[in-house]
């Protein structure tokens, strides 16, 4: 096995700058139990730098990525073992006040589940995707028949945060908190070309919220 240079140089850049500048917030994070203010449940999409969104420092976000930003219902046995863990090592142990669901523009992940379940024939041979991806079954019958095609995708990943947001009702030990108002629920979208990022308001829409 080998390092990549990439790695080296990056690591030895953040080790003389970054992690110098803040020396004294990490030693201080380090003798002390982490108290995230919010946790963030996101794409892998390499694209979404949520810290850097958020202005994330040190011990600021827990954070829990995932193909599509899902949130599996109960029902989907098999798939909610890794997100529900995160959730509720986040909620009953570090007792985390907000969970925030970040969907994005553009997310392949989405993509992909509208292409197979519009049309068999774009399923790939992936052992696991599929399986994973069942979770959006839901999500894609809401989408209205008379959208264009990329507003339909846009309408998906949309309905996907409502879709996770529903779903973390199912659980108990999440909806109790929910409704003692002991856990707020965010429900986010980011643009990737414009950053432009939509809050999901009471009325169930999303919002921009540069005007909020
Ligand atoms: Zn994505």
């Amino acid at each position: 096995m080998e390092i990549p240079k990439f790695l080296i140089e990056r690591y030895q850049f953040w080790k003389k700058n970054s992690f110098e500048d803040y020396k004294n917030i990490y030693d201080k994070a380090s003798k002390t139990v982490q108290k995230p203010i919010a946790m963030i449940i996101t794409c892998c999409d390499s694209r979404i730098l949520e810290n850097s969104i958020f202005g994330g420092g040190v011990g600021d976000y827990f954070i829990h990525k995932n193909i599509a930003n899902i949130v599996p219902s109960k029902n989907d046995k098999e798939q909610n073992i890794q997100t529900l863990s995160a959730i509720e090592y986040a909620l009953k142990v570090l007792k985390i006040p907000n969970i925030i669901i970040l969907g994005h523009s553009n997310c392949g992940g989405v993509e992909y589940s509208y292409k197979i379940l519009k049309d068999k024939k774009n399923l790939n041979n992936f052992k696991y995707v599929n399986k994973w991806l069942s979770c959006l079954n839901n999500s894609y019958n809401k989408i209205p028949k008379d959208l264009a095609e990329n507003d339909k995708i846009t309408f998906f990943e949309q309905v996907n945060i409502k879709q996770s947001i529903e779903n973390l009702h199912e659980y108990d030990f999440i909806n109790k908190l929910i409704n003692e108002k002991k856990l707020n629920v965010i429900g986010l979208w980011y643009q990737i070309n414009s950053g432009q990022i939509k809050f999901l308001n009471k009325e169930n829409s999303f919002i921009d919220l540069d005007y909020l």
